[in-house]
């Protein structure tokens, strides 16, 4: 069968392969310029930060891919799973051996059963007869309305929790704190993680702090440079004192990062009629 996914993050990719080991025509766009989605990775100054989902709920038995996953062990704390170099790592593994189209971004899913299309910034996709959507559900909402309106009006009915992270890296001979993975128990910061101090990543300080969902949604809208200035000054809290001067310093925000009212079920799916 021909398949077409729109979104090749961890579960566009992991849906390609198993439809792929089945004997499915697959190819998948994605409007990023590279892998990432929420499992994105960032090069600044020759440092790399994993500025969305900082570690793996998985099994390494779920995933073939063990030679790019591996544990992390932060001081104090029970053994993690992280991807290496960088968590993008594990979308590029992921993705080798299919056909993958980075760069165009998915505005409807049309057709008919049997003769799918998807238009795109770039032209229309297809024809396929079946398309999975795999991406946060309220970007899937627009994208079924007209196909698929019942299903589209299922998908809102999930709703998801933003975060706002904070990118931030130290002079490389600065003084920095012996802790790898903190959680703060106050303020508007839930996670604070010593970059350096996952696998394969390199010496250099460096630290992504995560606010809390709260604070989030209450300055989802800020621009990003007041949103850096807050959570450095929240991050100066957890240090323990002034922060040294910046080397490099960003906010990123993620509209939807984590499910916080799921459907229930992992997989909606149309019949055909
Ligand atoms: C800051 C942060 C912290 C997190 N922490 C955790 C955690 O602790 N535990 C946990 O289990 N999960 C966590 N997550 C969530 C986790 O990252 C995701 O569940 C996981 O990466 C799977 O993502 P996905 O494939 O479903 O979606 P995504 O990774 O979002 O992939 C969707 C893909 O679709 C693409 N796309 C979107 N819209 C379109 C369109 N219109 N056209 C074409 N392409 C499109 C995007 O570019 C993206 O590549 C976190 C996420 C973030 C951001």
């Amino acid at each position: 069968m021909k398949t077409l996914i729109v979104g090749a993050g961890l579960a566009g990719l992991v849906c390609a392969r198993e439809l792929q080991a089945a004997g499915d025509e697959v190819s998948l766009i994605d409007k990023g310029r590279g892998y990432g989605g929420r499992l994105s990775s960032r090069r600044r100054e020759g440092l790399s930060f994993d500025h969305g989902a900082p570690e793996l709920h998985l099994r390494p038995e779920d995933l073939a891919e063990t030679d790019v996953l591996a544990e992390w062990r932060p001081e104090g704390g029970p053994a993690r799973l992280v991807a290496t170099p960088r968590q993008n790592e594990l979308l590029k593994h992921l993705g080798a051996g299919l056909a993958v189209e980075h760069g165009a971004r998915a505005l409807a899913v049309a057709g008919r059963p049997g003769e799918w299309w998807v238009r795109t910034d770039q032209g229309e996709r297809g024809p396929a007869e079946r398309v999975v959507v795999a991406v946060p559900a309220p970007q899937a909402v627009p994208l079924l309305a007209q196909a698929a309106p019942q299903l589209s009006e299922r998908v809102a009915q999930a709703s998801y929790a933003p975060c706002w992270t904070l990118l931030y890296a130290p002079a490389a001979d600065a003084e920095v704190p012996a802790w790898e993975r903190h959680e703060p128990d106050s303020g508007p910061l839930s996670l604070v993680i010593a970059e350096q101090s996952k696998p394969g990543r390199g010496p250099e300080p460096r630290y992504v702090a995560h606010a809390t969902t709260e604070w989030a949604r209450a300055h989802l809208e800020d621009s990003a440079d007041e949103v850096q200035a807050a959570l450095l000054a929240a991050l100066a809290e957890v240090w323990g004192g002034a922060l040294p001067e910046p080397r490099y310093a960003a906010a990123h925000r993620w509209r939807y990062a984590r499910v916080a009212q799921p459907l229930g079920e992992p997989c909606l799916n149309v019949p055909e009629r």
